[in-house]
């Protein structure tokens, strides 16, 4: 059966004439529905006595309210929440919920596990790979809601704990377009979880022909998942640089659509020890991305069991900031948030256990579309 909280509106009006409501009665009882869905928090049609209760089973035989299950949650000293997902075919993947003073924003999953092999990643090491659906992309919000308590009060309307989102899980959205621009669509809609665009955003490794689409089709903000300053580095770090090298990433940036000041390319860049960290590696991003509106976050290296790097010392991060930030871009450094859990950036990962589901290996699924 189709998964409603997946669906858009206009394939919920379908669904809804063909269960015998009335043309003219179709838009009020859509929205009152999805209202119900995204920002009540209900998980069945018996509960909606708002509807006939006829209506009520008839849409119960065609559709589900899907809602995938928290099976395991850590909670870090620092109030960062990391959740184990459980999706219907037994495959895991981690969202995480990162509480800060004015805000709370939700990290989500695009993809279980993630078909590019950086090697600093450690999402990038997981052997199962599939593409999430748009239903489970926005069903890691509304677990995430349920758990938080974040549902509408009618009576009070702000409050609200996910203020924001970033797709900066496990995965790269840009290689699960589909689903991604399906899935935010339900975000950004006020009858949907009712996020705007600018409190929304994609990190991308550097999918070029994905940069242009996101921009069009979400309007959200990008990240863009730099690293390196040169070629010779990046293809060795962010491998898909072999496909999209760095000139052509800074074209796809420069295209993106509403660039401006008030809506800059966030360039992420992690601080890797004695490898990407030096002054010259700073002074040659400066130069690079001249031009372009940005800020630039440097991440210091998250480690995980195993992993073959180390993060640069805090002189090194300091320096780094300092010369980018005398070239007029805004440089945060990232902290780290829920390391105690392996919550922070790059330490996702999960053993998908499910026995029969099929195996992607990274052989097969790392095709980029277009190729
Ligand atoms: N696949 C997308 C989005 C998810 S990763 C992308 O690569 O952009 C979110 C960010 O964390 C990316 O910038 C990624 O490169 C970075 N990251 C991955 N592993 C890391 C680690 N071990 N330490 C710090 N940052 C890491
Ligand atoms: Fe995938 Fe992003 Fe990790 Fe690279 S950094 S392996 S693209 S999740």
């Amino acid at each position: 059966m189709p998964d409603l909280t997946g669906m858009q509106r206009e394939d919920l009006a379908d669904a809804l004439l063909s269960a015998g409501v009335p043309k003219p009665l179709v838009a009020r009882r859509a929205t009152r529905i999805r209202t119900w869905v995204y920002r009540r928090g209900m998980t069945s049609f018996e509960t909606m006595t708002g509807l006939p209760a006829s209506l009520r089973s008839q849409l119960a035989g065609r559709l589900t309210i899907g809602r995938p299950a928290i099976s395991r949650r850590l909670v870090s000293r620092d109030g960062t929440r990391k959740y184990l997902i459980r999706l219907a075919d037994g495959q895991e993947i981690e969202t995480v919920f990162i509480p800060d003073e004015n805000r709370g924003t939700l990290c989500v999953s695009s993809q279980v596990g993630c078909t590019l092999t950086c090697p600093f990643c450690h999402t990038g090491t997981q052997r199962l790979v599939r593409n999430l659906s748009a239903a489970e992309i926005v069903g890691q919000v509304l677990a995430a809601r349920d758990d938080l308590d974040d549902w509408e009060d009618p009576h009070n309307r702000s409050g609200r704990r996910i203020t924001n989102l970033v797709l900066m899980g496990m995965g790269e959205p840009l290689l699960n377009p589909d689903a991604v621009v399906q899935a935010m669509r339900i975000v950004r809609d006020d009858e949907g979880i009712g996020l705007s665009r600018r409190r929304i955003t994609l990190s991308t490794s550097g999918i070029v022909p994905g940069i242009q689409r996101a921009g069009r089709e979400i309007g959200c903000m990008l990240a863009v998942s730099l690293h390196a300053t040169t070629d010779a580095l990046r293809d060795h770090l962010v491998p898909i640089n072999r496909k999209y090298p760095i000139a052509e990433l800074l074209d796809a940036c420069r295209a993106y659509p509403r660039l401006s000041n008030a809506e800059r390319i966030l360039f992420e860049y992690v601080m890797l020890k004695d490898l990407n960290d030096s002054t010259e590696d700073a002074h040659r991003l400066v130069r690079l991305i001249d031009g372009i509106p940005a800020k630039i976050n440097l991440i210091p290296f998250n480690p995980w069991p195993g992993s073959p790097y180390q993060c640069s010392g805090p002189d090194r991060i300091d320096r780094f900031a300092r010369i980018v930030n005398d070239a007029g871009y805004s440089s945060p450094v990232r902290t780290p948030r829920g390391p105690d859990i392996m919550a922070a950036c790059g330490q996702l990962r999960t053993k998908s256990l499910h026995p029969k589901a099929p195996v992607v290996t990274k052989r097969t699924a790392n095709r980029v579309p277009g190729q």
